[in-house]
């Protein structure tokens, strides 16, 4: 039988924390065939659209953003942890299950005006999205889309983006 992108992302139980169900997309990115289905089906419904950068979210996000732009001809730019990028950045901070965390963007990475396709591997909360989709808007870029291999519905985070006008895409869905 035919293998869709799912089969091929293992589950990892309780990483990194006892009782989590980590979804392990490594085994997706080693496999050919399912890397490649993967980065054309991201890329699916946005054909024929304006896209004029891809942002990738620290880590998994540059994997995926990386030959997401590459396949569309344009540029990538990260969005990283704090602390990560070298020039003079903007930062946006978040709330995780434990703690705090600060995410970081060159200030001159976008344009205004530029339209922009945020990457990544999994959407659990949206918080991490939320921030990355904040500093897109904050250099005056405009967002067409946020994609995602993974969507953990249960967790919120596809209602979350929405409600801040995101059209949101993921791939397959974890209970
Ligand atoms: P959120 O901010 O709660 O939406 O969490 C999403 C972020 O956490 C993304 O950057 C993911 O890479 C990471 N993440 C959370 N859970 C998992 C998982 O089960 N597998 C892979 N990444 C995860």
């Amino acid at each position: 039988m035919k293998k869709d992108v799912k089969d091929y992302i293992r589950t990892i139980v309780d990483f990194p924390h006892e009782g989590i169900l980590f979804r392990d997309v490594t085994t997706l990115f080693a496999d050919p065939r399912g890397f490649r289905m993967a980065i054309d089906q991201m890329l699916h419904p946005y054909a024929g659209e304006r896209i004029d950068k891809v942002v990738g979210l620290e880590a998994r996000g540059f994997i995926l953003g990386g030959a997401i732009a590459h396949q569309l001809s344009v540029g990538f730019v990260p969005i990283r942890k704090k602390g990560k990028l070298p020039g003079t950045t903007i930062s946006e901070e978040y709330t995780l299950e434990y703690g705090e965390a600060i995410v970081e963007i060159h200030d001159d990475a976008l344009q205004p005006g530029e339209k922009v396709l945020i990457v990544d591997d999994l959407l659990a909360t949206g918080g991490t999205a939320e921030a990355g989709i904040k500093l897109v808007e904050r250099l005056g870029a405009e967002i067409v889309g946020c994609a995602f291999i993974i969507d953990l519905p249960d967790l919120g985070g596809r209602k979350r983006l929405e409600a801040m006008g995101m059209d949101v895409f993921a791939l397959c869905e974890f209970e």
